[in-house]
């Protein structure tokens, strides 16, 4: 990364710390992530402030405390190799990308992808592989992955990303509509067991057609 902290993005690490965050290494890459550039210029004002914002498309970047939350979650596992679903702007793909030695990650919008990819390289995140695809599907030929994050709420759980989880990896999910539940789903061999971690509000994991 080639950023330094500046006082806003310090204080957004602080306050989610404030909000019982734990992992420092985390809290480190918040403070280090200029937020704002992954964000339109009208909204960079809000750049710093614990919300989910627009980012064209009708999807959103989503809050820092479920970025954090989420890869906290996910180092707990210590993944060499994990894989995203959504990129959407590229904010939680450029968290991880500080924190784990490789990251997938998949969209299936064309324009929001291309925009992710820019700013990753600006900040000199290298170790990103970026797919159009659709993220029902994960990325068959990159797996297995030791963790799978996945930025979108799903209807049910993806059987792919299942197949994609190595022995004892984990998967990081919000399911369901209008009330969504965050699940941390571990498989040991053929077993997966499910916990809900937390109640969550993401824009939906779409079915189909790519955008
Ligand atoms: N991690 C993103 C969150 C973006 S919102 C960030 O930090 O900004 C969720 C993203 O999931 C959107 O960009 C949306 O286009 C994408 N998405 C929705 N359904 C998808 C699917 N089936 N496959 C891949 N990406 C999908």
């Amino acid at each position: 990364m080639n950023w330094v902290a500046t006082t806003a993005a310090l204080n957004l690490a602080k306050n989610l710390r404030d909000l019982g965050l734990k992992d420092e290494t985390v809290l480190q890459a918040v403070a280090n992530t200029p937020r704002e550039l992954f964000l339109d210029a009208a909204l960079e004002h809000k750049a710093y402030e614990n919300t989910a914002l627009p980012i064209g498309m009708g999807q959103t970047i989503s809050q820092p405390y479920i970025v954090a939350r989420m890869t906290e979650l996910l180092l707990e596992h210590c993944p060499a190799k994990v894989l995203e679903i959504g990129t959407g702007s590229g904010y939680q793909s450029a968290i991880l990308a500080q924190l784990v030695p490789e990251l997938c990650t998949v969209e299936r919008i064309k324009g929001l992808q291309i925009q992710a990819r820019q700013r990753l390289k600006r900040l000199d995140l290298h170790n990103v592989s970026f797919k159009y695809g659709d993220g029902w599907k994960g990325w068959l030929n990159k797996g297995p992955f030791d963790a799978i994050i996945v930025t979108a709420a799903a209807s049910t759980v993806p059987e792919a990303l299942l197949t994609q989880l190595a022995d004892n990896g984990v998967l990081i999910i919000p399911v369901g509509e209008a009330s969504q539940q965050l699940l941390k789903v571990v498989r040991q061999g053929e077993k997966f067991s499910s916990k809900v971690v937390e109640i969550v509000r993401f824009v939906p994991l779409v079915n189909g057609e790519l955008a």
